[in-house]
């Protein structure tokens, strides 16, 4: 056994323990014994749509929603009626393009310094469902669009198992600017950033947000509960029905967890009135 790590080694031990600790995972140990079947029933996952791409439909009946928090002793999760601040009163006569130059050539927060371009969000700009994730990657940096790296690929393997394109879809970030290193944008950005964020989905008013890893959930939903405490549970966020799932790099890292991912995805598109995948369990 050396020593001391590689950095390369170090890097990855880091940032596996991130992911970990935004996911509520204390041990590291928890998701290791693996579950055989979910791995299997992952395997294959998010490579054919099960259906043809269809545009999503806002014609499901509402669902019960189950009580927040039901699997722990835990408050439930209320989101804050008006935001957490700056915007608390909606905006009269907002659009993505008003949101778009109000940002302008944002230096709000120090993450403009290591900016090379702003990512605003990418999709239907009437979507029904719109997908928060944290903040953009080098690839995202480079061409001002969210999730077109790794993780985008999977995000959009995803989006294509629910019988979506991503052009039917809403894709976004809680901070618009790429953070140093990938690290997890902290809080006086999210602060600066996630307004425009609020005014976003404010505009585009979707049925159904689903918050990609846990500082889009804790963000949204003001919260410090771990994610895996309430992932795959419908919450309210002002009057939209809110999941948060876990976020497409963590599965990049972790592969079995796409099975969990997949029955939140498959909660979203009964929501949405969207065709089951025939040999689905759910
Ligand atoms: N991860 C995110 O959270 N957002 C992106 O746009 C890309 C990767």
């Amino acid at each position: 056994m050396p020593e001391r790590f590689s950095p390369s080694l170090q890097q990855k031990i880091e940032d596996r323990l991130r992911y970990c600790q935004d996911l509520g995972i204390d041990f590291f140990y928890k998701n290791r014994a693996g579950n055989p079947a979910a791995f299997v029933e992952e395997t294959g996952i998010f490579t054919a749509p099960p259906a043809p791409s269809a545009a999503v439909a806002a014609t499901a009946p509402p669902r019960p929603q189950p009580a927040a928090g039901k699997a722990m002793p835990a408050p439930p999760i209320v989101a804050p009626p008006g935001g957490p601040s700056l915007f608390d009163e909606k905006i009269a006569d907002d659009s993505l393009l008003k949101i778009r130059e109000d940002l302008g050539d944002c230096t709000r927060c120090k993450l403009h310094k290591g900016r090379n371009k702003l990512v605003f969000g990418d999709g239907n700009p009437k979507a029904k469902l719109v997908f928060v994730g944290e903040g953009p990657g080098a690839d995202e940096d480079m061409q001002g669009l969210p999730f077109v790296g790794r993780a985008g690929k999977l995000l959009t393997q995803m989006i294509e198992a629910m019988g979506l394109k991503r052009g039917d879809v809403y894709i976004c970030n809680v901070v618009k600017c790429r953070p140093p290193q990938n690290r997890a944008p902290e809080p006086d950005e999210v602060e600066t950033c996630s307004p425009y964020l609020l005014r976003q989905i404010d505009v585009i008013h979707p049925k159904v947000i689903v918050c990609l890893g846990a500082v889009a959930a804790k963000t949204l939903l003001n919260t410090t509960r771990g994610i895996s405490n309430f992932r795959g549970e419908w919450l309210d966020w002002r009057g939209h029905k809110l999941m948060a799932t876990y976020h497409p790099a963590y599965l990049l890292r972790n592969p079995p967890a796409k099975a969990d991912v997949w029955k939140d995805l498959q909660k979203v598109m009964a929501e949405l009135g969207l065709a089951l995948p025939k040999k689905s369990k759910q």
